[in-house]
């Protein structure tokens, strides 16, 4: 059974009047004009949502990865492309609080909890499933590090005060690529944010590229040993990202749900209530049993990574799952709707443009189903 405690509820609590006053009256303006709302971000971190598993002494809440599932889920609620934005940076986050060296943590964690945003730059044209085929480099001249290349479909790209990104350093003694990960202050010269993508859903994030056109940092900046980067890189998606977009998609299907079920309470059709209809109930149990079981996929998985127990599997289950389900409830909710499923007074078809624009956020359904069936074939 499924139960969270009472300072988890009441967390969710303080997370939703939030959101209910500050993100919803504001969350079909955002999509309509495709931007981010930094300015609640440091309200965010003000509230201790932005850096919730970090300890406290660097600035966090000291809180799990239950909780900040608890907060994108609720955040999604409303709008699903904000609540990336969190996620994306929460990566930035993890990344450093896991690899990082003590002076690391004590220079960014606290600015990063309190209102700054991060970023995890990984994909690049080439193709962001092939993780290691990464061509940006960085090599050592002199005593610094210098980074060259492009990285695409960034979240937080152009709102990013601290990006943590990989690169090729070099190859391995078999000859494969060797990938290092650096964390760049985003003023750095010679990093700047490049073209805004215009994403059909998740608008209330920004996403876009990042060049790398001779970017020098110091030795200190890199995170971890150089030749770290695939197990930095795939372990932040892995068991942080994919938590947060699994949340994400989790906040989308309860909209589906509520909204499912109030239009079919409101709406009268042959003079009674829709919800009179056998086929509209069809709709709100599948809704209803999509997120019950995204639900407990994603809060085992968080609750797996909490008590520190493997979780990789889980999380992609998570993701896999609850990313699709938010695609099919979307569409039905719109189905159930009528001709006002698609008039964009209602939320229901943003709904399925961010589920749609889920999939391939932290990797796509083909990826996760690779995953899933390697750890099961791997028994
Ligand atoms: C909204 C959004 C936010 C994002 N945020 C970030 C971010 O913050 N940081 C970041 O680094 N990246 C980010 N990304 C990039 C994301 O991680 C990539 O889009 C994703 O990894 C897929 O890469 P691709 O788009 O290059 O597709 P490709 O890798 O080119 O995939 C093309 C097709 O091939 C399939 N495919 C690829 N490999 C396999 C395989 N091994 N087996 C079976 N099928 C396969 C895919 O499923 C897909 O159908 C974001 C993307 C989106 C849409």
């Amino acid at each position: 059974m499924l139960k969270f405690t009472e300072q988890q509820e009441l967390l969710r609590k303080v997370v939703r009047d939030f959101v209910e006053s500050e993100i919803a009256p504001i969350a079909q303006k955002i999509d309509e004009e495709d931007t981010c709302p930094v300015e609640l971000f440091k309200k965010m971190g003000d509230l201790g949502f932005n850096g919730v598993f970090v300890p406290e002494i660097y600035g966090g809440t000291g809180l799990g990865y239950t909780e900040l599932a608890i907060i994108a889920e609720e955040i999604a609620r409303y709008a699903a492309g904000f609540s990336m934005g969190l996620v994306a940076h929460t990566m930035a986050v993890y990344a450093i609080m896991t690899w990082g060296s003590e002076e690391q943590k004590q220079k960014y964690l606290p600015r990063l909890c309190s209102g700054s945003f991060g970023a995890l730059s990984v994909t690049e044209p080439g193709g962001g499933s092939d993780f290691m085929g990464q061509k940006s480099t960085g090599r050592l001249v002199e005593n610094d590090w210098v980074l060259n290349g492009r990285k695409c479909f960034i979240t937080n790209s152009h709102c990013m005060e601290v990006n943590v990104v990989s690169v090729r350093t070099g190859e391995d003694s078999k000859g494969r690529p060797q990938l290092s990960v650096f964390i760049v202050e985003g003023d750095t010269p010679g990093q700047t944010p490049g073209r805004k993508e215009k994403k059909a859903g998740l608008r209330g994030s920004f996403t876009g590229d990042i060049n790398l056109d001779n970017v020098r940092v110091p030795q200190d900046s890199l995170l971890g040993k150089p030749g770290d980067g695939a197990k930095i890189g795939l372990g932040t998606l892995g068991e942080m990202g994919r938590g947060g977009t699994a949340s994400v998609a989790l906040g989308i299907l309860r909209g589906c749900l509520e909204e499912s079920v109030k239009f079919a309470k409101e709406r009268v059709i042959y003079a009674k209530p829709l919800s009179n209809l056998p086929n509209i109930q069809f709709i709100i149990a599948e809704n209803r049993t999509d997120y019950e079981a995204a639900r407990l996929l994603t809060y085992n998985a968080t609750g797996l990574k909490d008590a520190g127990k493997p979780c990789f599997s889980e999380y992609a289950m998570a993701k896999f799952f609850a990313t699709e389900a938010a695609v099919r409830a979307a569409k039905r909710t719109i189905d159930l709707m009528g001709g006002y499923g698609v008039i964009t007074d209602y939320p229901v078809s943003r709904y399925l443009r961010d589920a749609v624009t889920m999939i391939p956020a932290c990797g796509t359904s083909h990826v996760m189903q690779v995953i899933i069936a390697g750890g099961e074939l791997k028994k």
